[in-house]
């Protein structure tokens, strides 16, 4: 099966390119390509960028919005006592209906590759077995990792360091903390080398909720990248949230920016949910809540998005669309400068690429994997201020989502599918 993509828009190139497509690569690339494909695509001058990355996600409790109850006071905890409730009598095939919907509306936005927590505080680990099941499932239309996240804590309650293994041992890729919502500060930075003693153990990378408060006194990122410099696990973390750094005063940020850089973590910001979680204690001023992408990036800190949730406990909104996180990351993080807007489509295709590791795959180059998305806009500056979902999908270099108007079509193991809700 080959495809070729005529007269395509690329990122950070002048004029009109085209695209040849065989066995899931991108094997030419250039301003006017004579052979031909099985199907051929007009792009009429729209923009093509490698598909986008979800680098933090919930899919467990994704769509549950409501059940059992609304979060009425807009903060973290109170979402995480009513997933409490909600998870008590959880199924697997409960997670798996609801995740598979929720990773068909991101992959109709344009997403291909997504990180997703599993909550392993769950005794059953329901929520790891249907994700599993998802994954094997969905892996026509994204490549999914789950992280073990011990949503409730490591050191909690007895049993939950057992769980945190035994969900690795299960197929889990990644070893999740939570070391701010763990008893005491002490238990916190414990919590954070048992995870990367099972990490090191079992050679995976360690994916975390760190800081995620609005706690100047917060400090457990630093925590995590000395770790990662001792373990000699650079590049091997990604922190999500950080939302404590926002309230750190600039000397300590300082010292920080350097320590994350030679740690190599990713930051993971997860702007649509902390600009509605963060700030909820504050009168006037409200502090906005969100970790400092700008500064991070400007110190050589990698940073990348996630959506983080879909109409669950925490978050009431939210389509699976990664423009619409980054929409929201721009207006908060002062990234509307015309140069940072271009660029500011990294933080959900190549930065996330770089904490996966797979940048030697990634990009519209030739010989690199074909996971690509045509916009319906022209640059990165129409694509955020129309927010148009994309024309077109293209996974492994199969289209897997074609849409015009306002219906969207998804190819999923050779079946044609209508996707109504999205
Ligand atoms: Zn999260």
């Amino acid at each position: 099966m080959s495809l070729l993509i005529r007269g395509a828009r690329l990122r950070r190139l002048d004029g009109f390119y085209d695209i040849l497509i065989e066995d899931g690569r991108i094997v030419e690339l250039s301003t006017s390509i004579k052979r031909s494909a099985d199907e051929k695509i007009d792009a009429g001058g729209r923009l093509l960028t490698p598909s986008f990355t979800d680098m933090h996600f919930h899919l467990d409790s994704a769509l549950t919005l409501g059940d059992p109850r609304y979060n009425e006071s807009g903060t973290l905890i109170e979402g995480i006592e009513i997933w409490a409730e909600k998870k008590r009598g959880i199924t697997v095939d409960d997670v798996k209906k609801r995740a598979i919907k929720a990773v068909k509306m991101m992959v109709s936005y344009g997403t291909t590759r997504l990180r997703t927590h599993a909550d392993i505080t769950e005794p059953k680990l329901s929520t790891l077995k249907g994700l599993l099941e998802v994954k094997k499932e969905m892996k026509d239309i994204i490549d999914m990792q789950i992280t073990a996240f011990p949503q409730d804590g490591i050191l909690t309650e007895r049993g939950n360091v057992e769980l945190l293994e035994k969900a690795v041992e299960m197929g889990a890729d990644n070893v999740g903390i939570i070391p701010h919502y763990e008893l005491t500060r002490e238990d916190g930075v414990k919590s954070i080398s048992v995870a990367f003693d099972i990490a090191q153990k079992y050679g995976k990378d360690v994916d975390g909720h760190v800081d995620e408060t609005d706690d100047e006194q917060s400090r457990f990122l630093e925590v995590v990248a000395a770790e990662a410099i001792k373990r000699g696990y650079e590049r091997r973390v990604t922190a999500g949230h950080a939302t404590a750094m926002h309230s750190y005063n600039d000397a300590y940020a300082y010292k920080l920016y350097r320590i994350l850089r030679r740690a190599g973590v990713t930051i993971i910001a997860n702007p649509l949910i902390n600009i509605h979680l963060q700030g909820r204690f504050d009168t006037y001023p409200k502090r906005r809540g969100m970790t400092r992408i700008k500064e991070l990036l400007k110190h050589g800190v990698n940073v990348a998005l996630g959506h983080d949730c879909i109409r669950d406990p925490w978050y009431p909104l939210g389509r699976g669309d990664m423009m619409q996180a980054l929409f929201m990351a721009v207006h908060v993080g002062h990234l509307m400068g015309y140069q940072e807007l271009k660029d500011s489509l990294d933080l959900i295709t190549i930065n996330a690429a770089k904490a996966l590791r797979i940048e030697h795959e990634y990009g519209v180059e030739t010989g690199k994997r074909a996971d690509l998305v045509l916009l319906d806009a022209r640059d990165e500056l129409e694509a955020l201020a129309l927010q148009r979902p994309p024309l077109l999908v293209i996974k492994n270099g199969r289209i897997v989502v074609r849409r015009s108007g306002s219906e969207a079509e998804l190819v999923i193991g050779g079946r044609k599918e209508k996707l109504d809700y999205v």
